[in-house]
């Protein structure tokens, strides 16, 4: 009997490394495909893994009590949740959707955070540039702790992002929802907080969850709250920078550069200005991927833990949108 349906957009390959990953950490479950379900054996199911799934598919499911998706992010599930309808909405408001929470995940962020931060603070934009035009210009060096990166978002990644960047010398400050109290950062809460924060940031590194709330709050009237000179970056979701207002911060020289691994639309279409940018690194959304022998490990634990205690892991405030 299937009593666990895997629901995705991976192509088959992906598919099949999954399940026998699945198989072999969860040896009392059977995982299945969708089209492997037949109607019976739906209504049996309690628990959907899900990457990138149809949203649609998952209402077929009328006894779901959980869902886990394989990816940190899971923005696109809160936002068709939120648009069902009548029935459909009742049906799916019931069910808990859990996130991956993979600490390796964290630190594969935290190692890109560190990556493109130092790349930043050592100049390397300015210095592709001189090799493009052959200048032999050594620019002055700033002490580490001179440069100060602000991360917005104090959640799984951002926390480490922020421990990583304290451990390499850099000025850290945060800003998130809730107070916290991270060693050796400086920590900001609210609206006013966040431009005071702005005012005081050399480099901003975006970790925020995309919610109504955060959409487009990265726009020419915020952006420019930071010095001139000032440099972004993006990890979490397109959609919280304004893109065309950042572009005119970088070509009036406000900004001085971008490194941005997510889009609106992803791939970036070809005839996007923004490739040939050359004040922005363009990056396919790589700062952390899922890796698949660590995530699947947590969704076994979370699987494993459900059954034996009926306990849920922590689940997404449909209200908070993350
Ligand atoms: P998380 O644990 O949910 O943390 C989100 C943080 O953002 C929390 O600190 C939260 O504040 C803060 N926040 C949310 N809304 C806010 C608002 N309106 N104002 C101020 N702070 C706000 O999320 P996470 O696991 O760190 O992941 C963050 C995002 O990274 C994901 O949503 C995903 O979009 C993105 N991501 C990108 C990649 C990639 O490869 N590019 C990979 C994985 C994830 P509180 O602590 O007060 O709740």
């Amino acid at each position: 009997m299937a009593n666990i349906v895997f629901l995705h957009s991976l192509s088959h390959a992906e598919e099949a490394l999954w399940l026998a990953r699945f198989k072999l950490l969860l040896p009392n479950e059977t995982v299945l495909p969708i089209e492997q379900i037949n109607e019976e054996q739906a209504r049996e199911i309690e628990i959907a893994i899900v990457a990138n799934p149809n949203p649609e598919l998952l209402a077929r499911f009328e006894n779901l009590i959980w869902i886990q998706s394989l990816w940190a992010g899971v923005e696109g599930l809160v936002a068709s949740f939120n648009a069902l309808q009548g029935e459909r909405a009742q049906q799916m408001k019931r069910v808990k959707l859990v996130r991956l929470i993979d600490p390796q995940l964290a630190q594969t962020m935290g190692q890109a955070a560190l990556t493109w931060s130092l790349y930043l603070y050592r100049n390397i934009p300015e210095y592709a540039q001189q090799q493009r035009d052959k200048v032999w210009q050594p620019l002055p060096y700033e002490p580490i702790e001179n440069t100060r990166v602000s991360v917005l978002g104090a959640g799984e990644l951002g926390v480490v992002a922020c421990k990583v960047l304290t451990e390499q010398g850099f000025s850290v400050n945060c800003w998130s929802r809730s107070e916290k109290d991270i060693a050796g950062v400086r920590h900001f809460s609210g609206e006013q907080a966040l431009v005071s924060m702005l005012e005081q940031t050399d480099i901003l590194l975006c970790l925020l969850p995309l919610t109504d709330q955060t959409k487009g709050l990265l726009n020419k009237q915020m952006l420019s709250n930071l010095p001139a000179g000032g440099k972004l970056i993006n990890f979490a979701r397109g959609p919280i920078v304004n893109h065309p207002e950042l572009i005119e911060l970088l070509d009036v020289g406000h900004l001085s550069f971008a490194v941005l691994d997510v889009f609106e639309r992803e791939p970036l279409p070809v005839d996007d200005t923004l490739w040939l940018h050359p004040k922005v690194a363009i990056l396919p959304h790589i700062s952390a991927t899922t890796s698949l022998q660590s995530a699947a490990q947590v969704v076994a634990n979370n699987i494993e833990q459900y059954r034996v205690t009926g306990h849920l892991p922590v689940s997404v405030d449909f209200t908070q949108g993350y």
